[in-house]
């Protein structure tokens, strides 16, 4: 069937002003489940930095037909695994490789993996991580385009035997060398893609494993409780800690120059929010300053598609001006801070 070209050009143009369709549920994934294999694959790599041979790097990308639409990285170092992947990683995770987990945040595509090692690893996370991983034992408010992307997380269930260790903004987590030398690294608060992020600075390495801090550098496009004044504060925050250069970031790794890319990006995002509130002020809706700011965005119409509205353009615009869009259910697992959870 053809769509007729003025209906397609009133879709593309207009894509940006339709709702916010929330689909999340169970329903989703038990629709979506028996698909998944079908449609889907998961492929995987592991292996060293290009410029630093203790530093491991897991890359899992899914695949639908041919075409690659995501990819995570996780990190190894020095026996501690920086991040999951997502589950469909999990059978292919080196776990004769580390005996520890970090978490820098609860998104499904860092956290997928997480649950069946909480018996057998120390992990290590916030306590915003922890509360929202607890919620519904990890399988959190998805949406639609999550369970598509990553899947459905393995089941996150504490018990007495976990070894969940929380971890505070400054926290000192060293690791071991292989001659037994004891290796300084720091975890660092960094709010704003998600609330709860972590970042950790290994300054021996030369390195930060950054979570979502980065992302890419001219990023148009926001998930709807993504909070633009905190991610500044958080970039400036590891933009002021000394000796790091390698930016270890699950979707865009930079091997060299780091810190510039970093910098970039910030100066990027507070231009368009100038922008932003300029074309604000001069009266412009929240739809047209989009249209103005990212007109790179107009033909992406797949992006509503897909994410029914979570990630758009628009989002960076409202953000800007109002603030985030919290998901309700994040908000209730960390206004009840830890109390209505069903794993305790
Ligand atoms: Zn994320």
């Amino acid at each position: 069937m053809r769509i007729p070209t003025d209906l397609r050009t009133r879709f593309l143009r207009h894509y940006q002003s339709l709702p916010h369709l929330s689909h999340s549920s169970s329903l989703t994934h038990n629709l979506l489940k028996p698909l998944l294999p079908l449609i889907s694959s998961t492929k995987t790599s592991y292996e060293n930095l290009p410029n630093n041979d203790r530093i491991k790097r897991f890359e899992g990308g899914r695949y639908f037909g041919a075409g690659r639409w995501f990819d995570a990285s996780c990190y190894v170092f020095n026996g501690i695994l920086i991040d999951t992947s997502p589950s469909s990683c999990y059978p292919h995770l080196p776990t004769s490789d580390f005996e520890q987990i970090l978490l820098t945040h609860h998104h499904e595509d860092h956290s997928g993996s997480l649950g069946p090692f909480l018996p057998t690893h120390q992990i290590y996370m916030s306590q915003k991580t922890l509360d929202i991983m607890s919620m519904s034992r990890g399988k959190f408010d998805m949406q639609f385009y999550e369970h598509l992307l990553y899947g459905e997380p393995l089941e996150f269930k504490l018990n007495e035997d976990s070894n969940v260790n929380i971890i505070e903004d400054g926290g000192y987590l060293p690791t071991w060398n292989s001659d037994g030398r004891e290796v300084e690294g720091y975890v660092y608060t960094t709010p704003g893609h998600s609330e709860d992020m972590l970042v950790y600075h290994v300054p021996s390495e030369n390195a930060v494993f950054a979570g979502d801090l980065y992302l890419n550098e001219n990023r148009f496009f926001f998930r709807s409780d993504e909070c633009y004044t905190s991610i500044l504060s958080s970039i400036d925050k590891i933009l002021d800690l000394p000796d790091w250069d390698i930016l270890l970031c699950a979707h865009e790794p930079i091997f060299e120059g780091g810190r510039d890319k970093l910098k970039k990006k910030r100066e990027y995002l507070e231009r368009i929010g100038d922008n932003i509130i300029r074309l604000h002020n001069a009266g412009l809706s929240d739809i047209e300053i989009s249209r103005s700011v990212f007109p790179r965005a107009s033909g992406m119409w797949y992006l509503w598609v897909i994410c029914g509205g979570d990630v758009s353009p628009v989002n960076i615009v409202r953000s800007v001006l109002y603030g985030p869009v919290e998901r309700d259910s994040i908000k209730r697992a960390l206004n009840d801070n830890g109390e209505n959870i069903e794993n305790r």
